[in-house]
């Protein structure tokens, strides 16, 4: 594919959704796909499904329209997921996509295996709002366009600082600031502004964190009723992963957290050299070499205990 227009033709309904937990990507992408099409093509009636987005993703035009709860019986003539590594990923929007005409994917997850009628899957671009905008015309990207996209951007990139970050990505960064964004304003309201509460937790955590394999692998965690204690959400935990990654030493960082009792999210973080997309996969998740996760259930210790043996492994084939 080259342009969204090649699934336009005959449209007049779209739905669009993002993966559970959306994070600055996905609901980035979603959101630069729904004004794009708002903006150009008024005709087509749009729904853009996301599982509550967090606060901080407020400087997004029209992020209020988003719907958590599926139109009953309403049947899409085309249904876009993005940034949705794998059909059960979809969060809101799952069954819509089920009974749509025509179905799209367009992401940036190495695990993808292509679940749509069309597929546009670049797993070596670093987001999928950039892959998104390399099938936009340039000219038709409006300032709350490349809002939305520029926030997806500056969130799987680390504000341009991981390794998926290219020559090209910086240059449709300067295409975006180019239309007007307040880019500062954005990173640090959207990025890096934490909450008191936050950043207490993110305390909290760092102090319990541990330390396996000599060093080579940092644990942190959190238990639901500590989550409760907070009064925090799995919104507020964003970033805690990347600060445990950036530990002198470590080759990986995990951090985990309760989704319900025995039932727990894992987030990994790999420095280069272990891939933890491998890992991840294996407990049935997905993701990138570099950033990945699943969900185990268990007790916390079996968690741990089962992901560090995975993890183990490749340490030892790769000599680290
Ligand atoms: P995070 O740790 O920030 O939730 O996710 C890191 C990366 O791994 C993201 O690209 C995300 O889409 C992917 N990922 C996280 N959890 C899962 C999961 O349970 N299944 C799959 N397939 N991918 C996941
Ligand atoms: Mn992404």
């Amino acid at each position: 594919m080259k342009r969204i227009e090649e699934f336009l033709e005959g449209v007049q309904t779209m739905g669009i959704a993002g993966h559970v937990r959306p994070d600055g990507d996905a609901v980035g992408s979603c959101m630069g796909l729904y004004l794009y099409i708002k903006k150009n093509y008024p005709q087509i009636r749009t729904d853009v499904y996301l599982d509550h987005p967090a606060p901080v993703f407020g400087h997004i035009s029209n992020i209020d329209d988003y719907r958590t709860r599926e139109k009953a019986g309403m049947i899409y003539d085309v249904f876009v997921t993005c940034d949705v590594s794998a059909p059960d990923r979809i969060s809101v929007g799952a069954g819509l996509f089920d009974t749509a005409v025509k179905t799209v994917c367009i992401d940036h997850h190495k695990s993808n295996p292509g679940f749509a009628d069309i597929n546009h899957v670049c797993p070596e671009v670093s987001s999928c709002s950039e892959v998104l905008y390399t099938l936009m015309d340039p000219e038709k990207v409006d300032r709350s366009t490349a809002e939305a996209l520029y926030t997806g951007m500056i969130h799987d990139t680390g504000v341009f600082q991981y390794s998926s970050t290219t020559p090209r990505t910086l240059r449709i960064a300067a295409e975006l600031i180019e239309k007007g964004i307040d880019f500062s304003k954005i990173i640090e309201e959207s990025f890096y502004q934490k909450t008191y509460i936050q950043n207490q937790v993110m305390g909290r955590v760092l102090a319990e964190s541990i330390m396996l394999m000599d060093g080579k692998c940092i644990v942190g965690y959190i238990r639901k009723k500590d989550m409760a204690f907070y009064g925090i959400t799995s919104n507020d935990l964003e970033g805690i992963v990347a600060q445990l990654r950036t530990t002198k030493g470590t080759e990986v960082a995990i951090f985990l957290y309760e989704l319900e009792t025995q039932l727990f999210k894992v987030s990994l973080r790999s420095n280069g050299r272990v891939d933890v997309s491998k890992t991840a996969a294996w407990f049935g998740g997905g993701g990138h070499v570099r950033a990945a996760g699943c969900e185990l259930s268990g007790s916390m210790y079996d968690v741990i205990n089962n992901i560090t043996e995975q993890l183990e492994n490749q340490v030892t084939e790769l000599g680290l």
